[in-house]
Formats: C-alpha cells, sequence, structure tokens
C-alpha cells in the first residue's frame, strides 16, 4: 500500500512536469509553486471509552500560500501518511485555481479508521485536533479551512466548528470549517456538489462537437450509457444527475457486486433499497453479479470510477471499453494507465476538474459564513415582485391577458440550493471552457489532465509574478 502512495506521490509529480513543458513561466516560480509550504505532524492523546489512552497521529499540509486561506478536506484513514497528504493538499491548489475558488490548496489527515470509533471517541479526536491546530496556527477563517474528506461528514465538521469558536470568540469563526450541517452554518446543496458537478463536467464534455467525433459519439449526454464504480456520496450523486439529464446508467459496482439493467438503473429507489439492505443483492429491477471488478470491462459510453485510488491500472486498462473515463474519485486512473488510455484515443476527463464540485460549494459556504446571510434572501422576493410588475405592464400595452401559470414560472427566483447549483453549473462550465481552450491551442494533441494542470499552474504563477516575490 505505501508503495501506491509514494506513487501517487510521483503521480502528481509528473504530471506537474508534464504540463511545465507547454508553460513559459520562470523554472524558479514553477519550484515554489510545486513545494509544500507548511506541514505540521503531530500526536496527541484521547480517552478510549474503555478507559484507555490511544495516542493518535495526524498532519496538516499547506501545499501554497498564494491564496489563503488554504483550502481542503481531513482525511480519516488507517492507511494516511505524509506523503500522500502532501500530494493531496498539492491537488487542492491546482483544483482551486481551475474552478477559481481564492484558496490555496491544504490536506489533512488522522490515521484512524473512523468505523473503530465510537461517536464519543471521534468528537474527542475532532476537538483535540482542532485544539492542536489552532495551537499551531493551522485553522482559521483566514489561515486554513478544513472540510471533510474520505471517513468525515458533516458531524465532524459540526465539532471542529464548535471548538475554534469557543477558542475564537470572532464573529467570523463558523468559517473556520466547510462541510457544516445546515443549522450551523453549512449551505444547502454542499453533500450533492460533487457527484452534481461530475454530472454538469460529463455533460459539459458531451457537449464538444470535436470530442464526440474524436469517439465516434453524438453530441450530447441524452441516451449515453453510464457505468458506475462506488455508490457512496459522489457515485450516487453523479449516477442520480446524470440520469436525471438524459444519461442511462446501467451498471453500478459496489463492495458485494454489479447490479445492472440495459433500460436504465432507477437510482432513487436502488439508493433507498441499498440503504435498507445493505447490498444490491436481492435488488428487484436489476440483474446482479457478484463479479464487481468486471465493472472495468462494461460496454458502455462513459465509465465514472467514484470509489478510491489506482483503480485503473497497467493490468487492466485494456480491458476498459467506454471512450469516456470521468474521474470522479481523486487519481482512480495509474499515471502509466493514463498515457495509454489517452493513446488508445479515450477521452479522460480528470479529477482536479471533475470532483471539483466539492471545492467550489464549500467556497459558497464560507463566503455565506462570512457575509452572515443566506443566499437570495434579500433579493428573492424583490426579483420576483419586479418580475410581477413587468408582466402586469406587458398585460397593459398589449391589453392581453398573461395567464397567472406563466407569471409564476418566469417570476419564480431560486431559493439557497438552486442558486448554489447554478453557482456550480456556472463554475463547471466556464472551468472546461479554459481547459478546453489549452487543448484546442495544442490541435487536440494535449490531454485533458495536462491542459487543466497548464490552466492551473499559469493561474497560481500570474499571482506569484503580481505579488512581485519574483521580479522581472
Ligand atoms: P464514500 O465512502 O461515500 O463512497 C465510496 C464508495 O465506494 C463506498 O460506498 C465503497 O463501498 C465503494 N467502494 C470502495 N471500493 C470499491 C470497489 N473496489 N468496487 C466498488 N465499490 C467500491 O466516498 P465519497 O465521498 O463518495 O468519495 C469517493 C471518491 O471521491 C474518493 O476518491 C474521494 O476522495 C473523492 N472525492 C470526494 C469528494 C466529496 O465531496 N465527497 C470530493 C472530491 C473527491
Amino acid at each position: 500500500m505505501s508503495e501506491n502512495k509514494s506513487q501517487f506521490c510521483k503521480q502528481v509529480e509528473d504530471n506537474f512536469q508534464k504540463a511545465c513543458q507547454y508553460l513559459d513561466i520562470d523554472k524558479d516560480v514553477l519550484n515554489q509553486i510545486r513545494e509544500t509550504n507548511a506541514i505540521v505532524h503531530f500526536k496527541f492523546p484521547i480517552r478510549r471509552d474503555n478507559g484507555r489512552i490511544e495516542v493518535i497521529e495526524a498532519w496538516r499540509a499547506q501545499h501554497s500560500h498564494h491564496r489563503k486561506p488554504c483550502k481542503g478536506g481531513i482525511r480519516f484513514a488507517e492507511i494516511a501518511n505524509e506523503d500522500e497528504v502532501k500530494a493531496l493538499a498539492a491537488l487542492m491548489t491546482y483544483k482551486c485555481a481551475i474552478v477559481e475558488v481564492p484558496f490555496g490548496g491544504a490536506k489533512g489527515a488522522v490515521k484512524i479508521d473512523s468505523k473503530k470509533y465510537s461517536v464519543a471517541e471521534r468528537e474527542r479526536i475532532c476537538r483535540r485536533l482542532t485544539f492542536e491546530l489552532h495551537n499551531k496556527n493551522f485553522i482559521g477563517p483566514g489561515i486554513d479551512v478544513p472540510a471533510p474528506d474520505y471517513g468525515s461528514g458533516e458531524q465532524e465538521m459540526a465539532w471542529i466548528s464548535d471548538t475554534y469558536s469557543s477558542l475564537n470568540h470572532e464573529l467570523n469563526a463558523p468559517a473556520c470549517v466547510t462541510g457544516k450541517p445546515v443549522a450551523m452554518g453549512g449551505v444547502r446543496g454542499r453533500t450533492e456538489a460533487t457527484g452534481m458537478g461530475v454530472a454538469f463536467g460529463l455533460r459539459e464534455i458531451c457537449r464538444n462537437k470535436v470530442l464526440m467525433e474524436k469517439v465516434g459519439l453524438p453530441t450530447d449526454i441524452l441516451g449515453k450509457r453510464v457505468t458506475v464504480q462506488g455508490f457512496g456520496n459522489v457515485g450516487y450523486h453523479a449516477a442520480k444527475y446524470l440520469s436525471e439529464m438524459g444519461a442511462r446508467v446501467t451498471h453500478i459496482a459496489e463492495f458485494e457486486g454489479i447490479i445492472s439493467n440495459p433500460e436504465g438503473l432507477d437510482i432513487k429507489s436502488l439508493a433507498e433499497f441499498r440503504q435498507e439492505n445493505k447490498s444490491f443483492e436481492k435488488y428487484p429491477s436489476g440483474s446482479f453479479s457478484k463479479k464487481r471488478d468486471d465493472i472495468f470491462s462494461v460496454d458502455c459510453d462513459i465509465f465514472v470510477p467514484a470509489a478510491l485510488e489506482n483503480q485503473i491500472h497497467e493490468d487492466n486498462y485494456k480491458t476498459i471499453k467506454a471512450p469516456i473515463i470521468g474521474e470522479a474519485a481523486n487519481g482512480p486512473i495509474t499515471a502509466i494507465a493514463s498515457q495509454k488510455l489517452f493513446e488508445k484515443g479515450k477521452i479522460i476527463v480528470p479529477d482536479i476538474y471533475l470532483n471539483a464540485g466539492g471545492v467550489t460549494v464549500s467556497y459558497f459556504e464560507w463566503v455565506k459564513n462570512l457575509s452572515h446571510i443566506r443566499f437570495g434572501r434579500i433579493d428573492k422576493r424583490f426579483d420576483q415582485g419586479k418580475f410581477e410588475n413587468m408582466a402586469s405592464l406587458m398585460s397593459e400595452v398589449t391589453q392581453k391577458d398573461i395567464s397567472s401559470s406563466l407569471i409564476e414560472k418566469f417570476s419564480k427566483q431560486g431559493d439557497e440550493a438552486q442558486l448554489i447549483a447554478s453557482g456550480l453549473e456556472e463554475t463547471m462550465i466556464e472551468a472546461l471552457r479554459q481547459i478546453i481552450e489549452v487543448v484546442e491551442e495544442n490541435d487536440y494533441k494535449i490531454d485533458l489532465r495536462t491542459a487543466a494542470f497548464v490552466t492551473a499552474i499559469k493561474k497560481v504563477g500570474k499571482s506569484y509574478e503580481l505579488a512581485g516575490i519574483f521580479p522581472g
């Protein structure tokens, strides 16, 4: 496993180097962009429910200070290590730059399997972790803002926010962390954000005429056959929104096996069934197979790995039939497999773009916390009134009745969740436009991952240059 981890680190490094060939940036600036700016590695005790004291190991890496605060999740995973935290923090810098959220990249890890700890123990870990980060000046609304990641969720963020707020009686204290429950200053739509962003990103890829011509598919998401690996937060929401956009999700793999239906699976009912039965096995509207690794060779248009890293590698990349692979998980394809698949003409939509929906909506939450007002609260009724007035004016001028249902349709203003979804959609469309611009400049001979790195490094480099750190 540690080999995989250092491989992952090397992968990020290799992708960076590859992108540098397309960039006209001073090599000293590139060195500064590449390096991790700060990291803390610390250990702290917590009392287990059985009375024993356990020493917990943790890291927080701030990869880049070109924008502040730094931003990135905290992983709770038994296999966490410093290399991995640094690599993930670097990816966060590039991811934030791609979707233009004003943060430097960061990542944290707590080396535990959270499933082996009671709720009370996890609370003690989170509160002590926050003390430690606070004492080291590694947390704060303008310093470093964690978020959920593998093994952590809303509840952990609530404990972190509460502990930080009790140490800092400042107005903006809740902005020290994102991914909080709505009742504690979270934003509606954060939970589904990453999967929704994946769906928006894949829809936009399918709208690109040149790319679709290359793989011989029609330019639309409508009717595309989709296969998903992993039915957790990201996999479920990606499948749900892709279905709503008109794609046909035919196969989904989980630990127990694969569920399939050539007509398209009903994602909501499947999720409810699995929640209740803890398995796809007896789901009535699909066929079940225990061979979960067959998911890689399913005949489909889009394959969405949404489980873990290093799933597609040298030994299995040849079995992939899908012409489009959407990296919903972080690092699901190894560097070698990625290169080989690109050479075979596959479109790989890279993680640093495709799963950036989470950090985008985290940014909206942070802005909401700093502005102390829910999105849409001031203007919703006002805008609605404006549309209604306009409709009655039109009716007066034209001497024609405008139906109340039409007025309602046009005057309806978005609530917070709708505004968040609309901001996310705009972000994913604009970020892809910039990546495609690099692809076009290079006559489609550059892969989307390298193009995404190019756009990210350019933006980070620009802010160092403008800050005058590297004159000339
Ligand atoms: P999750 O734990 O909710 O879901 C992962 C699912 O994958 C689980 O249900 C697990 O059972 C399943 N799985 C694991 N190994 C599998 C295998 N071999 N075959 C089939 N299924 C398997 O996690 P998540 O939050 O959905 O994250 C998934 C990936 O997306 C991770 O790489 C994560 O880093 C990345 N990601 C998540 C977010 C987010 O907002 N949650 C944001 C960006 C990136």
